[in-house]
This record gives C-alpha cells, structure tokens and sequence, in this order.
C-alpha cells in the first residue's frame, strides 16, 4: 500500500484536477442552484481536465459529486433539490487520472448561515487539520482519530464512528482504514509513501446516524447538521503533503478558510 515517489506525483496531478474542480463548484453554490447542477459541472471539469469522476457509477452511484445537505452527512446523490439560504452543503467529489484516485470534500455554507452552523464547520476543518497534523513518519494510524476525536468532543461534538477515512491509489478505497476515533499510539505506524484520506464526519449533536432508503444517503438519526471535509494526503520525509491542496488566492468567498488550510499546509 506504500507508493513510490512517482507514485505520489501522479496522485498529485489527479489531485490537483480535484482541487480544481471542487473550487469551481464551491464558487458556484448559491441559494437556488440545484444538486444536480453543481454534479454535472463537476462531471464537465474532470473530463475536461482528462480525467474521470471515480464516484459516477461505485457500486452504482449515479452522480460525479455526493451533494449532503444539513442534517445528511455523506453520500447524498444529487438531483432536483435547489439550496436554500442557511444550508449547509458538503461537496465530496473523487478524480481518477492516469489511473490514480484523489478523493476530497469540504462542506461549505450557502449564503448567510447561523452561528452555530459556522461553529461546526469551523471545528471540522479544523478536526482535519489536526488530523493530517498527525501524519507525520513514524507516527501511528490511531494518532489521527485520537486527534480528530478529541478535538470534536472538546466542542461538544459527535464523531461519526459507522464511516471512516481509507488508504486510497489506484482505488478509492485501499487499506486502512482511518477512523476518526480511537487511542493514540495503536495501529500501524505511518511510513513514507503511505496515502490515506481523511475526512471528519462530525455531527452538532448525536454521533448516530441511520440510513435513508434510498440506499446512500447516511443522515444523522436526530436531524442536526453534519460537517465533512476532506483531503487526500501523502506521508513524507517532510511531513504530510495534501495532495489535494486548493488555491484560494482568488476566491474572497472562501478565504476564511485560508489560515486552516495553511496549517495544513
Ligand atoms: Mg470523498
Ligand atoms: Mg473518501
């Protein structure tokens, strides 16, 4: 499961195609515009950009983008439903690229949101940034959900325990997988050329969570709001690289996220 240095730049070029991408849709969302708008634009930029939307068509999956509004936590399938002002979306979107996966989302307000809907993005791009803090070489795999966990709770928070982070390459979902829980110091221990995405799924109230019947969309059993962000990262000798950066320079709307992202970096 360890990719070569070459490895990881092919990666990174299927990285930065996702970036790219996701970017683009984080500037596109606005009350009114639908799910299934910001999929085929996100169909649009990966193909135009050589690559493939990994997640149209895994286990029969119909769209480019999982679109999760407010209480749904991952997985949503995008379609007819138009955002409204105050909802929170998590965008998770996957490019395949030369036969390399990058995986990553991020969940962003639409128009003006509540204070405590702000709260709980804040915090959980912040649990991803401790998180990927943690991949450092020699470190091991229970040190990133110990991270993650400790500082969601220390908020109040709940960590989705049913879904995890995973290895990813060749396939979106290599081993291991990566909790967003556990104890510090267990699990295999992080070598150069490992590549995992992390991603925090973490509830305003109850850690539960049940599934709709559409099959996919995971929701939080009392009906609070979830976060998710997520990145794809590679082990290094110099600590952990995202190899799913994007590049906010241009983008005044998401610069707030600017400083965790340079933590990150
Ligand atoms: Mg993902
Ligand atoms: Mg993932």
């Amino acid at each position: 499961m360890l990719k070569s240095a070459r490895e990881i730049e092919a990666m990174r070029r299927s990285g930065r195609v996702t970036a790219a991408v996701l970017t683009h849709l984080m500037q596109s969302v606005r009350p009114g515009r639908t799910t299934g708008e910001l999929d085929r634009l996100a169909e649009q930029g990966i193909l135009a950009a050589g690559g493939v939307p990994t997640f149209k068509g895994y286990n029969g999956f119909p769209g480019s983008i999982c679109s999760s509004v407010n209480n749904e936590v991952v997985h949503g399938i995008p379609g007819s439903r138009a955002l409204r002002e105050g909802d929170l979306l998590s965008i998770d979107i996957g490019t395949t690229l030369d036969g390399y996966v990058s995986d990553s989302a991020v969940t962003v307000p639409v128009g003006k949101i509540s204070r405590n809907a702000q709260r709980l993005l804040d915090v959980t791009h912040e649990c991803l940034a401790i998180g990927i803090a943690q991949m450092q070489r020699g470190k091991r795999l229970g040190d990133i959900g110990a991270a993650v966990q400790r500082h969601a709770e220390s908020h109040g928070y709940g960590v989705v325990r049913e879904l995890v982070g995973h290895g990813v390459g060749r396939a979106m979902h290599e081993e291991p997988q990566v909790p967003n829980y556990g104890d510090a110091g267990t699990g295999i221990e992080l070598r150069t050329g490992l590549v995992l995405a992390v991603e925090p799924m973490i509830t305003e109230g109850s850690r539960r969570v049940r599934m709709r019947r559409d099959g996919w969309t995971v929701v939080t059993a009392d009906g609070k709001l979830a976060a998710h962000f997520e990145h794809t990262i590679a082990v290094t000798e110099n600590g952990p690289q995202i190899l799913t950066l994007r590049d906010y320079a241009e983008h005044p709307e998401i610069e707030r996220y600017r400083h965790a992202n340079e933590v990150m970096a």
